[in-house]
């Protein structure tokens, strides 16, 4: 694990903060790894390779058909993409021209998130064209039924941490909405556990990626009906090239799907548990920070470790402590989306061995110093996102 960071010259990471993307989002498991190196190695003939993903998905999610695609992000393009050619080959070449397709595309106020990129553009990136339904504070059913024209292409619905939590539209409404007027529906659930729920709840397709909880390699999976899958995959020959998944990312999908229906889900819920309250113990009787494990927001069945600051008291705001665990050799990654609230969560569900023991000391070196010697950066927090600004190449944070 270490060889790689000391021969390329980088710093150690301990991903304390969940599936994320800018950290290589998770740990792939050894079975994908396994048959990522064999593929590595061979040819196949790739839509049978395809194929053979298909009927792996289908029985895991219960749905009819899937494809591997490069990514959840390029799942939703591809979908949406697909919903607007159908197999018309002639109209899969002119995308992302849409002349005479239907290429608008429904999504709820409150669901024009950005996981790192803003869902709209993977919306755009087929030739569509987002239509927004209510507002982000809440939205009805009436407000989707109005924004269905008959240009409409597809609706999106995303479920995520990121989305408004309250007062939206559910997904079976949603959908009985969408359907009423023969919209296809397609479901954003690339951070979720549940393979077959939202198929039972009327999504058309659903899209999940590879290298969040199912910890296969960069990839995204697209289930649902056979043929609203096979005219998403049909892209491949359009803008779907732009994104291509290769063989060893879809061999790879395949293990990790067979790997996730045999996994012992309990005990990794265990060990995620024991890396909770080792890091609740770490800072449990310190002035200034309470400790609890929360749920997860979407319903998915783990828990994180909350820290809430209390700056005065603790000697360090949520932030300064964020950047403090991300200052060393390895470096500490902790999930800080609410960290202008005073609010740190900590992730368990991609540690190595020993490593949730690294985090507890480091927590109880930092805080213990920040007591003595409070620590007072006091950046104004627009600073801050901008001190977030990407990095590469090699610009000063
Ligand atoms: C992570 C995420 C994505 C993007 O997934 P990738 O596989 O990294 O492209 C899209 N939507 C939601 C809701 C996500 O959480």
């Amino acid at each position: 694990m270490a060889a790689i960071h000391e021969r390329l010259g980088l710093r150690r990471v301990i991903n304390a903060a969940g599936t994320m993307t800018d950290l290589g989002a998770s740990i792939i498991g050894p079975e994908a790894r396994a048959a990522m190196d064999e593929a590595a190695g061979a040819f196949f003939e790739m839509d049978a390779l395809f194929g053979r993903a298909s009927a792996t998905i289908a029985e895991l999610t219960g749905a009819e058909a899937g494809f591997v695609t490069s990514s959840a992000a390029s799942g939703i393009t591809l979908s949406v993409a697909g919903a607007m050619t159908g197999d018309d080959l002639a109209a899969i070449e002119r995308l992302p021209d849409a002349s005479g397709l239907k290429s608008e595309v429904v999504l709820l106020a409150g669901h024009a998130i950005n996981f790192g990129a803003p869902v709209t553009q993977m919306i755009r990136l087929a030739g569509a064209r987002p239509v927004i339904a209510g507002q982000a504070t809440s939205s009805a059913g009436w407000q989707v039924a109005g924004a269905i024209t008959d240009r409409t292409a597809a609706a999106l619905y995303v479920v995520s941490h990121h989305c408004a939590p309250t007062e939206q539209v559910d997904l079976a409404e949603f959908a009985e909405i969408a359907h009423a007027r023969g919209v296809p529906v397609i479901v954003d659930a690339a951070s979720e556990y549940d393979l077959r729920g939202f198929h039972d709840r009327g999504a058309d397709l659903v899209i999940h990626s590879g290298h969040k909880f199912l910890a296969g390699p960069t990839s995204g999976m697209v289930s649902g009906r056979a043929g609203l899958v096979r005219a998403a995959w049909l892209q491949n020959r359009g803008i779907g090239r732009a994104m291509k998944v290769g063989k060893e990312g879809i061999a790879g999908l395949i293990a990790a799907l067979e790997a996730w229906r045999t996994r012992d889900h309990a005990a990794m819920r265990r060990r995620e548990g024991a890396a909770l309250a080792l890091w609740s113990g770490a800072v449990s009787g310190l002035p200034g920070v309470r400790a609890r494990a929360v749920p997860d927001p979407t319903g998915n069945p783990l828990d994180r470790l909350e820290l809430v600051l209390d700056p005065e008291a603790a000697g360090i705001t949520a932030w300064d402590l964020a950047r403090e665990l991300m200052a060393g050799d390895p470096a500490v990654a902790t999930r800080d989306m609410e960290a202008e609230h005073g609010i740190l969560h900590l992730d368990p569900c991609n540690l190595h061995a020993g490593e949730a023991e690294t985090v507890a000391d480091l927590l109880r070196a930092i805080l213990g110093r920040a007591r003595a010697a409070p620590l007072r950066t006091d950046l104004h927090h627009e600073r801050r996102i901008r001190a977030r600004a990407p990095a590469f190449p090699g610009r000063a944070g």
